[in-house]
Parts: structure tokens; sequence; C-alpha cells
């Protein structure tokens, strides 16, 4: 799980618990290889890939709870991460552990931990560092699962700041002396706002304050937010990850540069010894570990097969949504909403940090609530789903289903209105998407 080539970063990592899969020879070539390859070749080689031990191409699956030793001595070494090996596969198992390596490599982190969901991947990404008394600033466009998981947060004693825009101007007034975690989506799951995490990074590094990315739907084909200043990155990996919309699961990701202040952060101060690797020793060995939230390695396999065609997918989904939102936008029956137009605030956003794509998923204004369910329940293609970074387009109304908890207030900063319609886009033929989409929308004139 550690790709540093210096031999004290690698012991540090190993008694942290957070490297149990390859030998200490073959880490090395492995290092020296992924340092070279590029993004596309990366989801298919190197680290997390196949299984040295047969040749097997595919990663093996290793549907077991308990790995059986030789002797009560090594289980005891194992348990005390003084020996490579698996005990239990809550703590580790090889195929989720392949699944860690291969998302670790591609955003260039230092180590990774894979989660039951993505709600549990964001739970943990701020637990992992929080006590009662800690405040927490964090964007109010956040998916719906999110803001309802950090309002039940405040039951804990952790104060919750909302901000309306992440910018540093909003923010900025939102920090204190108690603020112990910004944490905001890349491109907002649904209001699509684009935070600029360089600049945003610079304000809370500043502060001593750690910034945590959620970048399920931008995914690392898109950015690499540890390049722009991210210290923790979490996806659902439920989404664009594993592509195929076949699987629940999450995943954090340490870019291992912030330097835990131990008097603040009190929760690491166990793990002061483990270095740039505390955060990531803390999780594995107490909360994640001891809340049970791991991913079932069958997930983690259909995670790791999805993953070797993340970059064709995003190319294709990118071009269709572009292509759709410019599509409805030119028909004139419904306000899109798309960063990769150029009617999009966040339009210099995405050219400056997202390579001039806009993801795949844009939202509609139909005009009522009516038409936004006429129009819904008039395509043909599109599944009505609660889901986003499926190869199938899905769409849905969010105010009445993924909002239906949030107050209208959360719900208008979030950018979800009673006539919203989220679309995450496909890789369908974008002709027929077109087509529908128009027809449906068109039907709705009369409503
Ligand atoms: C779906 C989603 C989550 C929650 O992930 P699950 O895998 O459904 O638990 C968190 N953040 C974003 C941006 C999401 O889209």
């Amino acid at each position: 799980m550690c790709y540093d080539i210096a031999e004290q970063n690698r012991r540090t990592a190993f008694r942290a618990g957070l490297s149990y899969r390859i030998s200490p020879g073959e880490k090395y070539k492995a290092v020296k290889i992924m340092k070279q390859m590029r993004f596309d070749t990366m989801l298919l080689h190197g680290q997390g890939a196949g299984d040295k031990a047969t040749g097997s191409t595919a990663v093996p699956i290793y549907q077991t709870s308990a790995y059986a030793h030789e002797s009560a001595e090594k289980l005891e070494q194992i348990f005390k991460n003084k020996a490579q090996g698996f005990a239990y596969s809550r703590i580790s198992n090889p195929t989720v552990a392949a699944f860690e390596q291969k998302i670790n490599a591609l955003e260039g982190g230092i180590g990774a931990v894979a989660c039951s969901s993505g709600m549990s991947a964001v739970a943990l990404s701020m637990l992992n560092i929080l006590s009662a008394g800690d405040e927490i600033v964090v964007s109010s466009a956040l998916f719906g699962g999110t803001i309802d998981l950090f309002s039940d947060l405040q039951a804990f004693g952790i104060k919750v700041r909302f901000v309306e825009h992440m910018t540093v101007e909003e923010v900025e007034p939102c920090l204190s002396e108690k603020t112990r975690a910004v944490f905001t989506e890349l491109i907002g799951n649904p209001r699509l706002d684009i935070t600029d995490i360089d600049a945003l990074a610079g304000l809370v590094h500043s502060r001593n304050i750690p910034l945590i990315v959620d970048s399920t739907t931008a995914t690392p084909y898109l950015i690499k937010p540890f390049g722009h200043g991210a210290d923790i990155v979490v996806h659902s990996s439920s989404k664009y990850i594993n592509g195929g919309g076949n699987s629940i699961s999450g995943v954090i990701v340490d870019g291992g540069k912030f330097s835990w202040d131990f008097e603040r952060y009190k929760v690491l101060a166990g793990y002061k010894r483990f270095g740039k690797f505390a955060y990531l020793a803390s999780m594995r060995n107490g909360l994640w570990r001891n809340m049970g939230a791991c991913l079932a390695p069958m997930n983690a396999y259909m995670n790791t097969v999805g993953l070797e065609t993340l970059s064709l997918r995003m190319e294709r989904q990118c071009e269709n949504a572009l292509s759709l939102a410019r599509c409805i936008e030119e028909s004139g029956l419904a306000r899109v909403n798309y960063p990769g137009l150029e009617s999009s605030p966040y339009n210099g956003l995405a050219k400056k940090l997202l390579g001039g794509r806009g993801g795949a998923i844009l939202t509609l204004r139909t005009g009522s609530r009516e038409k936004a369910f006429g129009f819904i329940n008039a395509l043909k293609y599109a599944f009505i789903a609660t889901n986003i970074g499926d190869v199938r387009t899905l769409v849905i109304h969010p105010e009445s289903t993924i909002y239906a908890h949030s107050t209208p207030e959360q719900q208008h900063s979030a950018g979800v209105y009673e006539d919203t319609v989220r679309i995450s886009v496909g890789i369908e033929d974008i002709e027929d998407l077109k087509e529908d989409m128009i027809q449906a929308l068109g039907s709705q004139k009369e409503v």
C-alpha cells in the first residue's frame, strides 16, 4: 500500500499495518514501473493487477472470513503487524487489498482503505480525526446522504458549519480555533458546482486544517486532487469507479502531505510514531476496523474489474453529457446546468481543473414538478433510478427522493428545486439519447 521508496517509510507503513501483500523486492520493482506508467496503462498493469502466484490475469476473489496459520506465534506476529499475512477479512483481505492498491496508485496517495459504502468512507474519513467539541466546515451543496450524515454528527458533539459556496471568501469567516476539517465535493452532486480546491487548500493549510475532498463525480480520470492541495480523497466507488452499477462501496485515500499536529488531533496521537502514516494507521487499527465497515471481497473484485475501463467509460460519458447538454440547451425546452457548457458559472474551473471536461451529470429545470415527472416518465431509455456513474443513463427527481429528508432551504442550497431533474449520462449511442430526451421534453410543452 505504500509507494514510497525510502526504506524508512516502507518499514513504518508495514508496522502500521498498511503493507501486507507484496514482498519487499517485488515492491521496489513495482514502484519503479508505476512511476513510469501513464494513467490508462496503470488501469491495467502495476499494483493490484492479476495474481503473481498463479498468473491469473484477473484478481482472485478470496471469499473467506479467516486465514489459518501454522502456529500460534505466527498469528500473534500477524496481529501485531510484525509479519506479513492475513488474519480476518474485516481487518484485511487480499482481493480488497488489490483494489486499495489500484485506487491508491491512480490517485497518487500513500495508502487507501476500502469501505462498505461511500457513506461509510465519508463518515470514517471525518470521524478518524474528530472528537466531541470539534467543528467542521462543509459545503451545503453536498450529496443528500452526506448532508444527513453531517447533521447526525451533531448528536456526538461535533459542530457542523454549512457554507453555501466553498470559496476562500465564504469559508474563511467560518473557520475557528476549533475547526478540524474542511469537506467539499469536487463537482457537487447535484448542484454541479466545482470547488477551486487549489485556492481552498491554500486557505485551510494556512490554519493547519486538512482539506477532505469527495471526488466521486470527478474520478482520478478527470483530476487527481492531491496535485491540487487535497489531503484526503474519498470516493463512493459504487459510482464511476465500479461503473457497472453492481456493487456498493467506498474508499478513502491519504495523500500523505498533511502534517498532523498531535496536540490538535488527539485521536491520532496514539499513532504519532507512524509519522505521515498516522491517519491511515489510526483508520486501519482503530475506528474503521472496529466499526466493521469493511468492503466485501466480491465487491472489491467488481470494482477492480470496473476500474480497468474507467478511462474509456469516462471519455464516452463526458462526451455524451456535453453533446446532450448542448442539444437540450439549443432546443430551449429546459434550462440546462452542466459545467462543460459556456453558460455554466463553473465552466472556467472545468477548464482549469478538469481539462475542459464537465463530468457526466447534468441537471435540467423543466418549469414545474409536473413537467419534471412527465419528462421522466416519457423517457424510453433512461432508467428511473437513484444512482450515478452507471454505464446506463439514469434519471431522478432529486427533490422527492434523495432530498426528501432535507428542508427546502437545504434543497435550494444544494441546487435542488421542485422542477429539477438529474441525468447521469451513460455510454449509449448519443443520437438515441438526444432523440429520446428531446421527444420527452417536447411532449411536456402543454402540461
Ligand atoms: C453516492 C454518493 C455518496 C454515497 O455513496 P454510497 O456508495 O451510496 O454510500 C457520497 N458522495 C457522493 C458524491 C455520491 O454521489
